[in-house]
């Protein structure tokens, strides 16, 4: 099908940008990759009469440390290859780069930003579960200014984010894991390569070796594919964090998050029951693999 008719503006500014989505409020859309909005639109689910494409805004496209080094600042529209493929983001926070490595095919990750993924809040996007296991901040401009939003408050509902109509995602930053003692993985089950998750799982962790064994001081866990959302796994989280890592705690946690999560009955990907089994088994190998990670071994992930 063919989209409906639309105005197209290429603003040079964000600020421009704002001020054409506060015009144009009710009846506009901003356009990064187009991934997902394209199909929308020609499939009619989404018929914007205007468009603002930011592709032409220069500064959004950045992946850089902060100044005093904490955290890793990540412009809305950068690619996910971009990701996938950045040396500084594989050093620092290499969660990201195994998450964007996971996106559909090398089409859409070249083409697809990450601030397009968060502002669509696909619950079986993968980009919501890894920033959600970072503990990210989302910072966004709009003709009132700027503001920065937690990741956990960002993201609302299905497709729904805390995003006003006249807003424009910036900027993505992650705090940087500590150097010694981080480890992370993003485990996702899908039933073909380049598919949606079934289930996806993004695991964060940093360990301390103290006299009587590894103990966890931070544990970060982000669900795709298992609610109406992308979720945190906060009980399990509970479970390992300051705690002593070891089997039973590993397995505590899985059990939490396979309880917490709500996946629904789907005829493509499975039932409820078997996503929810999924989300237990994935949660464990995840949190296994970053540990081992965070330990020096089982290669890339280690911090
Ligand atoms: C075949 C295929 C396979 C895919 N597989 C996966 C997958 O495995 N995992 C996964 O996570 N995703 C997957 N995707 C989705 C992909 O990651 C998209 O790139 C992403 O969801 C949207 O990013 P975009 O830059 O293309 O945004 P667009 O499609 O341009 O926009 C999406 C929405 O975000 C809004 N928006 C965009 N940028 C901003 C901004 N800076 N500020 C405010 N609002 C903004 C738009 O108005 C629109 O509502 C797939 C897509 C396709 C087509």
């Amino acid at each position: 099908m063919l989209p409906r008719s639309f105005q197209y503006f290429a603003p040079a500014s964000v600020e421009e940008a704002a001020d054409l989505l506060r015009e144009h409020a009710g009846d506009v859309k901003i356009l990064a990759g187009g991934m997902s909005l394209i199909p929308l639109m020609k499939l009619r689910l989404a018929s914007p009469g205007y468009l603002v494409d930011i592709n032409r805004v220069k500064g959004l496209d950045y992946i850089k440390e902060s100044d005093d080094g904490k955290s890793l600042q990540i412009g809305s529209l950068t690619r996910h290859h971009a990701l996938e493929s950045s040396p500084l983001v594989g050093k620092r926070a290499p969660l990201l780069s195994e998450a964007a490595a996971s996106i559909g095919d090398p089409q859409v990750r070249n083409r697809g930003t990450i601030g397009g993924a968060l502002a669509h809040s696909d619950p079986s996007g993968d980009w919501g579960a890894t920033i959600l296991a970072m503990r990210g901040v989302i910072k966004v401009q709009g003709p009132s200014g700027e503001r920065s939003i937690s990741i956990d408050d960002f993201l609302v509902d299905t497709f729904a984010t805390a995003l006003k109509e006249d807003e424009v995602i910036t900027e993505v930053s992650v705090p940087i894991p500590p150097e010694t003692g981080s480890g992370s993985a993003y485990m996702k089950l899908e039933r073909k390569a380049g598919d949606f998750a079934t289930v996806g799982v993004a695991v964060q962790l940093t360990l301390e070796e103290r006299g009587d064994g590894v103990y966890c001081t931070y544990a970060g866990i982000g669900l795709a594919a298992l609610g109406a959302k992308n979720l945190r796994a906060g009980k399990a989280e509970g479970c390992l964090t300051n705690m002593k890592l070891t089997k039973d705690t590993i397995a505590e946690a899985s059990s939490a998050a396979e309880r917490e999560c709500s996946p629904s009955d789907d005829p493509l990907r499975g039932s409820a029951k078997y996503k929810r089994e999924m989300a237990g088994l994935f949660t464990r190998r995840a949190v296994e693999l970053a540990a081992a990670r965070a330990q020096g071994r089982g290669g890339r992930g280690s911090r």
